[in-house]
């Protein structure tokens, strides 16, 4: 039984001719980016909305689409949940009042250009703006997609100083923008360079190319990230669709090369807000060995708050999946505290009291207590006496 969605069909798209090397071919992919009205019209029937939200949002958020993924959005269906990732509506002309333009506080916590140091351990890095597509969601969108260009070695060196001389530092995590952006040459670059820094343990690096352009996973690329590891993969699927024989098999070539692979997903009204939607996308990603790590509430980003969801949905969504689904399953609902505070995680209330040593909880199955450790607990029988 094949558990995951076929690959796009060519036939009757604007791409029926492009011979099947060229479609594999990332470079051709980024290439071809679908990045106006009328090349989006000829593969979607657009609606006003989006026509107008299309027209509006210009100069707000860039809008781009890879062949690939384009071809994973229903053509007529304004619901699909692909579709609503990609196509921009005029509800984010909106800004809503608790919207911020940083909302995680990057800009206060950059140490050197492009590099931002919030928690003791870890920095993040943003070495490219782009992405093979532009998520209508993006967190990061006062930066994501503004220039298009490649950072500069003489920019990036910076960061990469910072990381060397500061030997607390044990984790780096390479993001953007989608880091797998980055050229094999680029990548292997910065990886090289901070692989030189002894104090460094483990390089992730932030892509939603296996979801979004899963071509991207090349042995080559795969072979980088293995000399230079450990490398952690934190990739990005949101729905099931995403879920292809081709990011299948992306998947499986990091795995294969003992690279780990960690999926973070946005909670997102509209597109994956329940607790089937998360079920169906987990039990995919698991079949893939890939790790369902965290549910992220949406941020607070400007023009966004019509994909944010009520803190409670995400709690009920855990909730709903505790017992139905295996714990391999379940990921860490997250919400990365505005302001630069860092991510904090939240889950439902299980344990419902606990007093005199007793602690009472819920299940999926009923109600239960655990007898506590206390710290003079009176022996009930000697077992070898019996
Ligand atoms: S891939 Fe990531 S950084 Fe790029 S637009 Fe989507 S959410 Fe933003």
């Amino acid at each position: 039984m094949n558990r995951f969605y076929s690959n796009p069909e060519l036939s009757n798209t604007p791409w029926a001719h492009v011979a099947p090397e060229l479609w594999v071919d990332w470079g051709w992919q980024i290439k071809n980016r679908i990045t106006d009205i009328s090349a989006l019209a000829q593969t979607f029937e657009l609606t006003k909305d989006e026509s107008d939200g299309l027209e509006k949002t210009k100069n707000l958020f860039r809008f781009s689409v890879c062949p690939y993924y384009a071809l994973l959005a229903d053509k007529r269906d304004t619901n699909c949940p692909i579709r609503k990732q990609i196509i921009p509506s005029t509800q984010e002309t909106i800004l809503g009042e608790q919207d911020q333009s940083d909302p995680l506080g990057e800009e206060m916590l950059e140490v050197a250009p492009n590099l931002i140091h919030r928690y003791p351990d870890r920095v993040l890095l943003l070495a490219t703006d782009r992405c093979p597509v532009y998520c209508r969601f993006c967190t990061r969108r006062r930066i994501v997609g503004r220039l298009e260009q490649q950072a500069t070695r003489s920019l990036l060196q910076q960061a990469l100083d910072y990381i060397k001389r500061t030997k607390e530092i044990r984790e780096v995590l390479i993001s953007g923008g989608d880091a797998l952006m980055n050229g094999d040459q680029q990548l292997k670059y910065l990886m090289q360079e901070i692989r030189s820094a002894a104090h460094i343990d483990v390089i992730r690096v932030a892509t939603r190319m296996p979801a979004t352009c899963p071509m991207r996973i090349t042995p080559a690329l795969v072979e980088i990230l293995r000399d230079y590891g450990p490398t952690y993969i934190m990739t990005h699927f949101n729905h099931e669709k995403e879920c292809t024989e081709a990011a299948a098999r992306s998947i499986k070539l990091l795995l294969d090369a003992g690279i780990q692979v960690m999926n973070q997903s946005v909670l997102l009204q509209g597109i994956n807000d329940s607790v089937e939607a998360i079920e169906n996308l987990n039990r995919k990603l698991v079949f893939m060995r890939a790790i369902p790590y965290y549910l992220h509430q949406c941020d607070l980003a400007e023009g966004i708050s019509h994909f944010r969801t009520p803190l409670q949905t995400g709690i009920d969504i855990i909730d709903g999946l505790r017992g139905r689904v295996s714990g391999l399953m379940i990921p860490k609902l997250c919400v990365d505290v505005p302001g630069g505070l860092g991510k904090v995680t939240v889950q439902p209330d299980w344990m419902t009291e606990r007093s005199n040593g007793i602690a009472k909880f819920r299940t999926f199955r009923g109600s239960g207590q655990y007898p506590d450790i206390r710290p003079a607990d009176p022996i009930h029988a000697d077992m070898t006496k019996h």
